[in-house]
């Protein structure tokens, strides 16, 4: 059986016309005109890929990624975005709270089926191991691979270790004192300063991102949760 898409769009017009064409590609559709009958379907049977249109009524694109990226159960399943104009906007906000992929109606069916093929071969080459996801920020620590949105970020081991502890607890504050205990390497030294300098260097490789990581004055540092 083909894989299962989901396909989120209040247009009937456009819904008809990406399923016709997605199920003549041998994909398995499903329809929700909603972000909340979206919702329900993608806790109910979860798909393999959402297809997921911006402007909703109700509970919009942005409210249903985050409900979905906040939902440990659905939170891998990969969301294409499908905004009206080139709104960059929506886009780097979307991509940011963890949507795999865009693409900026209108749009030709054969640029939306590579798109969507390029993205489940991905989660298939994704090997199933211990994987950190905050919002689009995805950690293999097995790996020492750290990903925003699908590219990757270039971390030094106590960068890596550091921001794999924020990350896996998202809102909890560690003092400086923890994250040198927490991250202390075999053969690099940590020290309070070191952290800071970390902490610093982080948001650079993080850019927009990075002021997610919090410094709460007098104690420590989070990730906003
Ligand atoms: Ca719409």
């Amino acid at each position: 059986m083909g894989n299962m898409i989901l396909i989120v769009e209040d247009e009937e017009a456009i819904r008809d016309l990406i399923r016709i064409n997605l199920t003549a590609a041998g994909f398995v559709c499903d329809e929700a005109e909603d972000g909340l009958q979206a919702l329900a379907k993608a806790k109910a049977s979860p798909p393999d890929l959402i297809l997921l249109d911006w402007m909703l009524p109700g509970l919009d694109g942005l409210g249903l990624l985050r409900r979905l990226k906040a939902d440990p159960a659905l939170a891998p399943i990969p969301v294409i975005m499908l905004t009206a104009k080139s709104e960059e906007g929506d886009i780097v906000l979307g991509l940011e709270m963890g949507a795999a992929d865009y693409v900026t109606k209108p749009f030709s069916n054969k640029v939306l089926i590579a798109r969507i093929r390029a993205i489940l071969r991905r989660g298939e080459e994704e090997p199933a191991e211990e994987t950190i996801r905050y919002l689009a920020l995805t950690l293999i620590p097995g790996q020492r691979r750290a990903t925003l949105a699908g590219q990757e970020i270039a971390l030094t081991c106590g960068e890596f270790d550091l921001l794999a502890l924020l990350c896996s607890r998202p809102g909890h504050v560690y003092t400086r004192g923890q994250i040198v205990a927490r991250t202390k390497g075999e053969d690099y030294p940590v020290t309070d300063r070191a952290v800071d300098v970390q902490i610093v260097n982080l948001r650079r490789k993080l850019g927009a991102f990075g002021e997610r990581l919090e410094t709460v004055r007098g104690v420590g540092y989070r990730m906003r949760g």
